[in-house]
């Protein structure tokens, strides 16, 4: 152990799972999570979903009360973003110090934990009624602007875009959602399995188009509408932008930290930079159980990761241990639950109950006779049956009856 001081810059899933490990494992020195936002860490996965809907306040996305912080003698420094990173001083500065000046953090250890936000068009977004959702304000100020009639265009078929689509259909508005790309989810499922899941969009009064991109969007204090590369135009009231992240690393240009798409990290989840480390979406490690360089944007891999890099952190280099683990996934979209783990495109799906179509369905991903991924929508019981199989790769042909 014998660090004094440790820093978490993010205090969000990863920064917290970190600070409950760190004292967890009996780190008795200073803690401070600092976080840009104002709020005490909060859950995400029901910005576009239960608070979307309206189904549950703000409050109860919080992890835990203050009282918990101060329990844990966890000092939180909120709505102060770090600003910069000297790591031969071991010092973070930040905008808020106290009285007003900017502020700096002394630490022994840091992990670095900043996620990453939504990605915006270049030009358009100032426009009434063009929304991205990241956090609690965006998630509350589409909510208000949403009513039923309304005309929804939610660009991008991803995960979000789609749960944002189906909570509005659910509050009576009329949606269409647009993917550039042939299928949704193709990135992540392929473009068959992609445009079967897209099926949902349909099947409940969304329409769905793919294969087109917008140019523009209308008006202009406030949107009406967007024009598409090919000339059309789509009217809309609201604008939803759901086109992925975009990892917040700006702050350690001149740190000497290695930034590509995220901040780059080993398999153990160390910048390279005594005592520093990283975790969650900010976060490019090397998955040793997927063999390649990724950065998630999973709430699993991010709690996990936010665990291991404290673990590493208190042991030092000679103890530790690799970031192993099949990335997992799941999506809350107009009734349905879509799971998913380990490695799903480029494999042979097959079919192990139901279909896309027909569900519950779950399906198998195998390649060269080893089971790589699963899915599952609607079928929790044969996902949790699956899953254990995925992760040791188990014979395709030793795969359980569900
Ligand atoms: C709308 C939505 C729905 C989702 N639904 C699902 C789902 O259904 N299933 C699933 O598996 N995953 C889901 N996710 C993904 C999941 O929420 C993220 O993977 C997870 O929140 C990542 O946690 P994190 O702590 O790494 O980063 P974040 O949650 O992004 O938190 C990073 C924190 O750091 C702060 N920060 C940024 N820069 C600085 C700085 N310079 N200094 C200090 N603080 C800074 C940010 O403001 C933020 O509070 C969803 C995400 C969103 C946005």
């Amino acid at each position: 152990m014998g660090k004094k001081r440790i820093v978490i810059v993010g205090a969000s899933l990863a920064g917290l799972r970190a600070a409950e490990t760190l004292r967890k494992q009996g780190f008795d020195g200073g803690l401070v999570m600092l976080g840009a936002e104002a709020h005490l860490p909060y859950d995400r996965p029901p910005l576009s979903k239960e608070l979307l809907k309206g189904d549950v306040g703000a409050a109860a996305l919080s992890y835990h009360p203050q009282a918990w912080y101060d329990g844990q003698g966890i000092e939180l420094i909120l709505g102060s973003a770090a600003t910069g990173l000297d790591p031969v001083a071991r010092r973070v500065m930040h905008a808020k110090g106290p009285h007003g000046a900017k502020g700096h953090l002394q630490y022994d250890g840091l992990i670095i934990a900043c996620g990453a936000r939504a990605r915006r068009l270049e030009s358009g977004m100032q426009k009434r009624g063009v929304f991205v959702i990241r956090s609690i304000e965006d998630s509350l100020a589409l909510k208000a602007a949403l009513q039923p009639g309304m005309q929804l265009v939610v660009m991008g078929a991803g995960f979000i875009g789609a749960e944002v689509a189906a909570s509005a259909r659910a509050l009576g508005v009329e949606v269409t959602v647009l993917e550039a790309a042939a299928s949704p989810l193709r990135r992540v499922f392929g473009e068959g399995l992609g445009m079967a899941l897209g099926q949902l969009h349909g099947e409940h009064g969304s329409v769905l188009r793919c294969g087109v991109e917008v140019s523009r969007i209308l008006g202009h204090e406030r949107v009406i509408g967007v024009e598409l590369t090919d000339g059309a135009t789509l009217p809309a009231d609201v604008v939803v932008v759901g086109i992925g992240a975009v990892p917040n690393v700006e702050w350690l240009a001149g740190s000497g930290l290695s930034v590509g798409n995220g901040l780059l990290c080993d398999e153990f989840l160390w910048t390279g930079c005594e005592g520093v480390y990283a975790a969650g979406d900010v976060a490019s490690c090397v998955n040793t159980w997927l063999g390649e360089r990724v950065r998630g944007e999973q709430w699993t891999t991010a709690g996990d990761q936010g665990r291991l890099a404290a673990l590493n952190l208190l042991a030092g280099k000679e103890g530790h241990q690799a970031f192993e683990t099949a990335p997992y996934f799941w999506s809350d979209q107009y009734g349905c639950r879509i799971q998913s783990i380990g490695r799903t495109v480029s494999a042979d799906l097959v079919h192990l109950l139901g279909s896309p179509q027909q569900r519950p369905f779950v399906g198998a991903f195998v390649e060269n006779g080893l089971t790589v991924g699963a899915i599952a929508v609607n079928a929790p019981r044969q996902f949790a049956k699956l899953r254990p199989f995925v992760v040791r790769r188990a014979a395709s042909a030793d795969l359980p009856l569900l």
